[in-house]
């Protein structure tokens, strides 16, 4: 998680981040897909459409970046609130070469 040191802020202690909603939602969208790519971390494929919590907000997760990583919307209402080593026991990733998603250090 090294390239998170070089980031100047962190979304989780902006006083914008207590409001989850609207403007804040869509600034945190472009933030996580300009930093995260739009591959979702879920399925491995492209076009993710929304922003899914790596540790669930039921389990304590907050919404910082480092917690957040692109979803499509199917695959993040699939998911709901399931631990990622579930999901992933579930719905292995493709292997796509090297690069598999960051969410993978979290298991
Ligand atoms: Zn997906």
């Amino acid at each position: 998680m090294s390239r998170f040191a070089a980031w100047p802020w962190r979304l989780g202690s902006g006083p914008a981040v207590g409001r989850y909603g609207g403007r804040v939602v869509t600034e945190l969208l472009v933030l996580v897909f300009a930093t995260y790519g739009t591959r979702c971390h879920l399925c491995g494929e492209e076009g993710a459409d929304t922003m899914d919590h790596l540790l669930p907000r039921s389990m304590g997760g907050d919404h910082s970046l480092e917690n957040l990583r692109p979803a499509h919307r199917s695959c993040n209402s699939a998911r709901g609130a399931m631990p990622l080593s579930e999901w992933f026991k579930a719905h292995p990733l493709p292997v796509a070469g090297d690069r598999a998603p960051p969410s993978r250090e979290w298991l």
